[in-house]
């Protein structure tokens, strides 16, 4: 058979025929979805804008709440979170907010229609946290830039409102600082009472140096400032610095130094990234040296592991510097156990003694709880206690005055020797 049989007998064979127009479609569908590929390729990259935010980033958790109650308010597939609030009253309530759910959701911001995916990895976990890798990611048309930057600034807002009159606590987890608890109602300083002129004079301290970062730079000094408060417990140390942190509205990283797996670089990078307006408060400053020398003769198989050194901590605070003022507050009830290395000028500018009430202190504690016209009992309270020539912490006359708040003043005065005997 010759080539030109051969193709014309194939021509006419139907079967052959079907094959090759099968052939032909499989093809052209196979072409028309690379087009399809690729002009979706092209689509997105030139006339689509997206934004992917991790959950490692801070406007993470402000995002997902503002899509909840902002932007896809009417989505209709939710998580819950459960949170813990505070109200005026000291009242703790249970509160469920909602976030978009894993998956896609779509709503309207600006005249612009907005794809939210969230995405949850399962074989990724964000090691800090210990939980699933997460991200959610915004498409939008068009090429503005500045829907994104307004959508995160609205965000961010939302959030400041929901922790405005609010102190922030953080506490360190991995080489991280996380909120934790819910945020406290600010206690205002008046609440405090120290004796007469200390907290003036720490407030004023702590605003000078927050409104003096241009003499800081100037002179090439790091913009921080250490302070010691030192005295007995029950003293108002920390609620003190509590207070001090809602006046300047800042919020307060505590660090607890005597914690297991605390390592000076990991000191090191704490004290670097704590949050901005943040009080870095160390209590309790005294105990992580001395509960390492008493473990070190029970000599356990973790002893001198993940823990800091004594070397490693003056280091860290030479080294805490930003541009931003740094503050550093430590406590401590035995001022006589710390190194005076550690308490220099430098580490330590201000050191102050908040101890036993005073006459002031009796008298200002007197009239903040059974009321501003009661000057002559309180004097007179006052004076009966400071008679009895026995020390008596604030705390301790909180908890009479707690007892007792039902009696008149003249009872509290008359029965003021029972102060110690709780
Ligand atoms: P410290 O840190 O010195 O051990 P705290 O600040 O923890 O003391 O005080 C314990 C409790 O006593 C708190 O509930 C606080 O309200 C009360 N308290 C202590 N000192 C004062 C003070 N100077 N004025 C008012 N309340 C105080």
């Amino acid at each position: 058979m010759t080539w030109t049989e051969l193709i014309s007998s194939l021509s006419t064979n139907p079967y052959f025929g079907a094959g090759f127009g099968l052939f032909g479609v499989g093809a052209s569908a196979a072409l028309l979805r690379k087009g399809l590929q690729g002009a979706t390729i092209l689509f997105r990259r030139h006339l689509m804008i997206t934004l992917e935010v991790p959950c490692r980033d801070k406007s993470y958790q402000w995002l997902l709440k503002w899509i909840a109650v902002r932007g896809a308010k009417k989505t209709q597939h939710l998580s819950v979170e459960t949170s813990f609030l505070q109200n005026d009253n000291g009242q703790v309530k249970t509160s469920y907010d909602f976030i978009p759910s894993i998956g896609k959701h779509l709503f309207q911001y600006k005249n612009n229609w907005i794809q939210v995916e969230r995405t949850r990895e399962q074989q990724t976990l964000d090691l800090h946290m210990g939980v699933p890798w997460e991200s959610v990611t915004l498409t939008a048309f068009g090429n503005n830039k500045k829907i994104y930057f307004d959508i995160l600034e609205e965000a961010r807002e939302l959030a400041l409102q929901a922790t405005e009159g609010k102190t922030l606590m953080y506490t360190a987890m991995g080489s991280e600082w996380r909120p934790f608890g819910h945020p406290r109602r600010r206690r205002p300083t008046s609440s405090v009472v120290l004796d007469l002129g200390i907290s003036e004079k720490i407030i004023s301290d702590c605003n000078d140096f927050i409104q003096n970062s241009l003499w800081y730079t100037h002179r090439g000094i790091p913009y921080r400032r250490g302070y010691l408060l030192y005295g007995p417990p029950g003293c108002g140390k920390s609620s003190f610095i509590t207070a001090l942190a809602g006046k300047l509205e800042y919020g307060i990283c505590l660090l607890n130094l005597s914690e297991r797996g605390l390592t000076d670089d990991r000191l090191n990078h704490l004290l670097n990234v704590a949050p901005e307006q943040t009080i870095i408060l160390l209590e309790d400053i005294d105990a992580a040296f001395v509960s390492r020398e008493s473990t070190l003769h029970q000599k356990s198989a973790y002893d001198g592991l993940n823990r800091i050194t004594f070397s490693g901590l003056l280091n860290c605070l030479d080294g805490v510097a930003s541009t931003e003022a740094r503050i550093v507050f430590m406590t401590t009830n035995y001022i006589d156990r710390l190194d005076p290395a550690l308490i220099r000028p430098g580490r330590i500018d201000l050191k102050e003694y908040i101890g036993y009430c005073t006459q002031y202190q009796l008298e200002e504690m007197f009239k903040k709880f059974f009321g501003d016209n009661e000057i002559l009992k309180s004097a007179e309270f006052a004076q009966k206690v400071i008679e009895s020539s026995r020390s008596v912490s604030p705390a301790q006359i909180q908890g009479f005055f707690m007892q007792h708040k039902s009696s008149s003043p003249q009872h509290v005065v008359d029965c003021c020797s029972s102060i110690w005997e709780n």
